[in-house]
Order: structure tokens, then C-alpha cells, then sequence
């Protein structure tokens, strides 16, 4: 009875700061319209020679992004992040990815059933014999994974992702401004 009538005291104060510091998180900026980030209509691709992404990337982030390459399952530390916040490519700092969207598929890389709308491209990859289905980001053209149909609901995708090609922004954090 004690610890009820506690709770129910500190409950609502615990609501307080937490919704007024949502009005900051990078996810909600996105859907309150004050995304500096215009939607995908409006997204200007960048054509950065790959030789200048390779002076500002290491060298294991322009294999992935760049030459396609894939990373070692379970090494990157964003399959294990948790925290609220926003995805954003590694290259030019496009946010991709909410992390209300990321879920633990298990397979050693960051996952995620929904992307940002509109941040993505694709294309069909026949590296290995079956042919699979590639996506980058839309601005930069930055590669980052492979979508699979074995996702949870609501999309059933499996955006599979390089960690190496994100970049992690905690919620809280002021979205870097985009690279050029
Ligand atoms: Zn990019």
C-alpha cells in the first residue's frame, strides 16, 4: 500500500521531463516538421568523388560504404546500442534509421524493419548466386545492407545493416549537420 501511494506520487513527475525532452530527441524532430533534412523529393544527391570519401573515412567504413564490402557479423557495437535516438550514414550524415525501429534479428547486425521514408535507394546485387536486394543511402549513395523478407511486423523486412556505415546519434544530441 506504502509503495502504491509512492509511485503514484512519482509517477506523473517522472512524465514531466521526459516528455518535455522528447521535443528534443532527433526521432521527433523528424515528425514535428523541424527536420533540417527536406524529404526524399527534395533530397540533392551529392556526387562526391569517391578518392575525397576516402581522405575522411576510415578505411574500413569506405570499404563497406563504397566498394560494398560486408562486415563481420557481431563486430560493430550498434548491434548491441539500445538507446533512443537516430541513425544516420556514416558518409554524409543523412539520418536513415530511428531507433524505434531497430530490433535484435539475432544475425550480428544492426537491424531494422522501417527506414526513414524516402532516405534509401535500392537496387538488385547478384554477388552471391541469388540475387538479393541492395540499398544506400539516397543522398551520397553510400552502400549499407541488404533488405530480407524474414522482418517483423509492421513492414516483414529486414533492413540489414553494416554498423560500420552508421553512425550513432543518442537521443538528446543535435543531428551533426550534413557532410558535403
Ligand atoms: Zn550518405
Amino acid at each position: 500500500m506504502q509503495r502504491r501511494r509512492f509511485l503514484s506520487v512519482i509517477a506523473p513527475l517522472a512524465v514531466v521531463p521526459t516528455a518535455a525532452f522528447s521535443m528534443f530527441d532527433a526521432g521527433e524532430i523528424l515528425a514535428t516538421g523541424t527536420d533540417p533534412v527536406p524529404g526524399s523529393d527534395q533530397i540533392r544527391k551529392l556526387n562526391k568523388p569517391h578518392r575525397e570519401w576516402r581522405r575522411v573515412l576510415t578505411e574500413q567504413q569506405y570499404k563497406v560504404l563504397f566498394e560494398e564490402h560486408t562486415e563481420r557479423p557481431g563486430s560493430s557495437p550498434l548491434d548491441r546500442e539500445k538507446r533512443p535516438g537516430t541513425f544516420i550514414c556514416a558518409a554524409c550524415y543523412l539520418p536513415l534509421f530511428l531507433a524505434a525501429n531497430k530490433y535484435d534479428s539475432r544475425t550480428g547486425w544492426p537491424s531494422f524493419h522501417t527506414p526513414i521514408a524516402g532516405r534509401l535507394g535500392t537496387k538488385r546485387d547478384f554477388q552471391l548466386v541469388f540475387p538479393r536486394t541492395e540499398y544506400h543511402c539516397a543522398r551520397c549513395g553510400g552502400h549499407q545492407g541488404h533488405i530480407f523478407d524474414d522482418g517483423p511486423a509492421p513492414t516483414g523486412k529486414r533492413y540489414c545493416n553494416n554498423g560500420v556505415a552508421l553512425r550513432f546519434i543518442p537521443r538528446g544530441e543535435t543531428l551533426p549537420a550534413l557532410r558535403s
